[in-house]
């Protein structure tokens, strides 16, 4: 019998379905299919990729209330959310299309004429790119739409062929993606769903596939990059944040504080580019801080299909526990706890938005990511103290300054080893701009036009008249 995959609500802890998972031969069936196609896709020309990624663009839009409703219902984001996420897709999609002609485009880098060299005839070399083949993108389940989109968008317009295994908390969701992408015109073996957790992502690695795209945490991509190494294949990896913002001494603290607090609790704290921890110079200390609790207080916690609701359950049972060790170890070392820090008797998987100060790194609430409502909020004496703390976790997504001079930010932002760099703004993600981590935040790009070219390979045309 098959192994079946259940998929609960996590806002009322009901079953809403039972899906079957792919096993290994079926894993391998898929893979066959995509390989089989692929060449036919990738001869395609642009335009005729082009159109129905247009045509899944107005879907995404004329569906977007069954589609958000469907995220709701197994991640427990509230509505709201869910609708601001699927709506941010097509200015992506956008992005890609207008640049995915120029991408591709055949580049002419030099010309000889006939006769440069002693009987020889002219020399052009040109500059292409093929498209990688059969690629996996193995996804999270914390903004399908979105780091699937990143990922399965320009790879089909690339021409590549895409194995895509959504998370084993968003299988509903990635189920409708591939359907949507089917009625638009993706042909059935080009986009192929593979349905399954941890176990099935594994089997797809064992495939052939010439590339994987990830989206997960360390531990897992960790994994992924153990697994891939001997196939020499393109991997990357988009893995975790512990990410910090920094209230310089000049900040307007409320503001900072509405802002910080906003990016810290979205979407439950559950964003790669999520603030995890807060430095605030003394000088402003107590007005930002007032300001962050009364924006915390003022969240609406509740049913996530309640369009006003802003904080709905964890969407994973499991880091209830998570959450629950990091506050026990920040108080048992000190911490004073200002508002929350306990689970909410009420069913579903509620976590009371929680801030923490008198917090330092000692504390895994500083060190380890948190991927829910808590955060720690620690008092520097200075730019310089600020910038060693912002620097002393292994990981480098985002890291966010608020202050009113910009040299000041910038000068502090790039002392910090991070992918994406905020001036008086955070938790935030352009098309237009690189997305990319480092240190344990991962390896490669995704967005910009390098997120283009990562679905690509190169190819140097050397080529003489006779
Ligand atoms: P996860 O690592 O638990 O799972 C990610 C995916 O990997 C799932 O589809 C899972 O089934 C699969 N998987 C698990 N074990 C595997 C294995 N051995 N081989 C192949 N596949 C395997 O992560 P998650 O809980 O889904 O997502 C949360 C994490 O993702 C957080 O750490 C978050 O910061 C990170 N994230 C990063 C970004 C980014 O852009 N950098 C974006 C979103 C989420």
């Amino acid at each position: 019998m098959a192994n079946l995959l259940s998929i609960i609500n996590p806002a009322t802890e009901a079953l809403i379905q039972e899906m079957p998972v792919d096993d290994k031969a079926a894993v391998a069936e898929k893979y066959a299919r995509a390989r089989a196609a692929q060449p036919g896709w990738a001869a395609l020309p642009l335009a005729d990729r082009i159109k129905p990624i247009l045509r899944f663009r107005e879907l995404l839009v004329e569906r977007v209330d069954a589609l958000a409703a469907l995220l709701t219902s197994e991640t427990g984001k509230p509505i709201t959310q869910a609708r601001n996420e699927i709506l941010a897709v097509p200015g992506r999609i956008d992005f890609f299309v207008e640049n995915a002609d120029r991408v591709l485009s055949l580049e002419r880098v030099y010309a000889e004429p006939a006769g440069a060299l002693p009987g020889m005839g002219s020399l052009e070399e040109v500059i292409g790119h093929d498209p990688l083949g059969v690629i996996a993108n193995i996804s999270a389940w914390n903004y399908p739409y979105f780091v699937g989109g990143n990922v399965f968008i320009p790879a089909l317009l690339m021409g590549n062929a895409v194995l895509y295994k959504p998370s084993e908390f968003a299988t509903l969701t990635g189920g409708a993606i591939a359907d949507l992408l089917h009625a638009s015109g993706i042909p059935q073996d080009i986009f192929i769903p593979v349905i399954g957790s941890g176990l099935t992502g594994a089997a797809l690695l064992e495939q052939p596939i010439d590339g994987v795209f990830f989206t997960g945490s360390y531990a897992t991509g960790q994994k992924i990059a153990i697994a891939t190494a001997p196939k020499l294949i393109r991997t990357q990896l988009e893995l975790g944040g512990k990410d910090p913002a920094y209230v310089c001494a000049d900040a307007n603290g409320a503001v900072a504080a509405a802002a910080l607090a906003d990016g810290a609790f979205y979407n439950n704290g559950q964003s790669c580019c999520a603030v995890e921890r807060i430095y605030v110079h003394t000088e402003v200390y107590d007005e930002f801080f007032e300001a962050f609790l009364a924006t915390v207080r003022g969240f609406k916690l509740g049913d996530p299909t309640d369009s006003d609701t802003y904080l709905g359950p964890v969407s994973r049972k499991p880091q209830l526990s998570v959450l629950a060790e990091q506050v026990t170890d920040a108080l048992a070392k000190g911490a004073t706890l200002c508002c929350g820090g306990q689970t909410l008797d009420r069913p579903g998987w509620y976590f009371a938005p929680t801030v923490l100060t008198e917090v330092n790194h000692t504390m895994t609430v500083m060190q380890e990511e948190t991927f829910g409502p808590v955060i720690g909020i620690q008092r520097v004496a200075s730019d310089a103290e600020a910038v060693a703390l912002m620097q002393d976790t292994p990981y480098g997504l985002t890291a966010a300054v608020y202050g009113t001079e910009r040299d000041r930010a910038v000068d502090i932002l790039r002392q910090i080893k991070t992918g994406s760099a905020y001036w008086n703004c955070c938790d935030r993600v352009s098309p237009r701009l690189p997305w990319s981590g480092r240190g344990h935040s991962g390896l490669g790009t995704t967005l910009s036009q390098a997120g283009l070219y990562t679905f690509l390979q190169p190819r140097a045309w050397h080529l003489r008249a006779g």
